[in-house]
């Protein structure tokens, strides 16, 4: 049993039924998610005998740490955890803002005076079943789901180190490997259990999702009326083009994935983010900006377009500065606002859609 597969009351139960009293479990889940403890000799303020009995029967080594590197400029790290069935995941912390308020950095990316930023990217599952072929995560296809201890264990690993430096992650974005709605019900008790306000209290804002476009997930995401962004990875404006890049188009179909989108919003008056991969030459022209332009008119939304990341299974090539600059202000002038997102860490493969559970890239 992971500890952190547990949630607070399931923790109680256990305890109670070692007759322990009731406010151990509060104690646990302090070190746990406020001090980021992560062995039960740390938790002092339980007795000698707890520590041991929680040592015998519960597991707090969620991975092992394969490696760890670090972008030229200092801005990004990419972890690589094995799981005890020796998958591999990757998680990834990207710092944003000024050099001052980061010493271990020498250049900054984002110019002086950036907002103070540092996001997490998570993984959800091992690999991933969507078979997006742009997608390292994608080519290596499907090795199984996470569990919601899985995907929390990777921000305590990453909370505990930013606390060395009395630093905090500040959003968490579900982008690393995986479909977060392959895996529905452990990516959403992972949220829950990293919101709990008796714990890490991170705040269900603070977190972005990002699918496929698993319309029915979509739907029931929208019901649910989670505060937590939403972000749909469209990447083209007809399916012809996106069937060719996202096979699971073949299933849902643009129309009905934006037919969810618009119910998303309807629900919960927030507004949706699609994500648009630039590659030159085919989804990159002020055509399809405006062909895109046209699909999104009316929906609260907005369009984050990133110029393709190089994966070793896809030849296709990024889109220039001028070309993206163009794409976006045919977008803009159709409406639709957009943002050209820097590309982060590819000297490290920690990119978008470069995280492939590999140790062979490195080096
Ligand atoms: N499975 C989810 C989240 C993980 S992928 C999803 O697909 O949305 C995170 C984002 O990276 C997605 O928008 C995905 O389309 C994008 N992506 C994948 N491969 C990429 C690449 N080679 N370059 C740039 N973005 C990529
Ligand atoms: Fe899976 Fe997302 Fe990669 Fe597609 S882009 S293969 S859905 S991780």
């Amino acid at each position: 049993m992971l500890i952190y597969d547990l949630d607070l009351l399931t923790l109680a139960n256990l305890l109670s039924e070692w007759n322990e009293p009731s406010y151990r479990a509060k104690q646990i889940w302090q070190g746990l998610y406020q001090h980021f403890w992560n062995s039960p000799e740390q938790i002092t303020n339980l007795p000698k005998s707890l520590r041991e009995k929680l040592a015998e029967h519960i597991n707090f080594a969620p991975f092992k740490v394969k490696i760890f590197l670090d972008s030229s400029d200092g801005y990004t790290r990419k972890t690589l955890f094995e799981l005890p069935d020796k998958n591999l995941i990757e998680a990834v912390l990207m710092r944003y803002g000024d050099p001052a308020d980061n010493p271990q950095i020498t250049a900054s990316p984002t110019g002086r005076g950036a907002k103070n930023r540092r996001t997490l990217c998570i993984s959800t599952q091992a690999g991933c079943a969507m078979g997006c072929v742009f997608c390292a995560t994608g080519q290596m296809g499907f090795k199984r789901h996470l569990s919601s201890g899985e995907i929390v264990a990777q921000v305590m690993y990453y909370a505990r180190m930013l606390k060395e430096e009395n630093q905090s992650v500040t959003n968490i974005v579900l982008m690393g490997m995986g479909e977060p709605f392959h895996n529905y019900d452990n990516t959403m008790a992972a949220i829950d259990r990293l919101n709990d306000p008796e714990g890490y209290n991170f705040g269900a804002r603070r977190f972005t999702i990002s699918t496929v476009g698993l319309v029915p997930m979509i739907r029931r995401f929208a019901d649910e009326k989670r505060q937590v962004n939403l972000a749909i990875s469209l990447h083209a404006a007809d399916d012809e083009s996106r069937v060719s890049m996202l096979p699971i188009n073949k299933k849902y179909k643009i129309d009905e994935v934006l037919e969810s989108c618009r119910y998303y919003v309807n629900q919960t008056g927030r507004r949706i983010t699609f994500e648009w991969a630039l590659i030159h030459g085919v989804n990159d022209t002020p055509e399809v900006a405006k062909q895109l332009a046209a699909r999104l008119k009316g929906l609260l939304c907005h369009v984050n377009a990133i110029p393709l990341n190089p994966t070793a299974g896809y030849h296709g090539k990024a889109t220039g500065r001028g070309r993206a600059a163009a794409f976006k202000a045919a977008l803009e002038q159709a409406g639709i606002p957009c943002t050209i997102r820097m590309r982060r860490g590819i000297d490290i493969q920690a990119g978008c859609g470069q995280l492939a559970g590999s140790v062979s890239l490195v080096g």
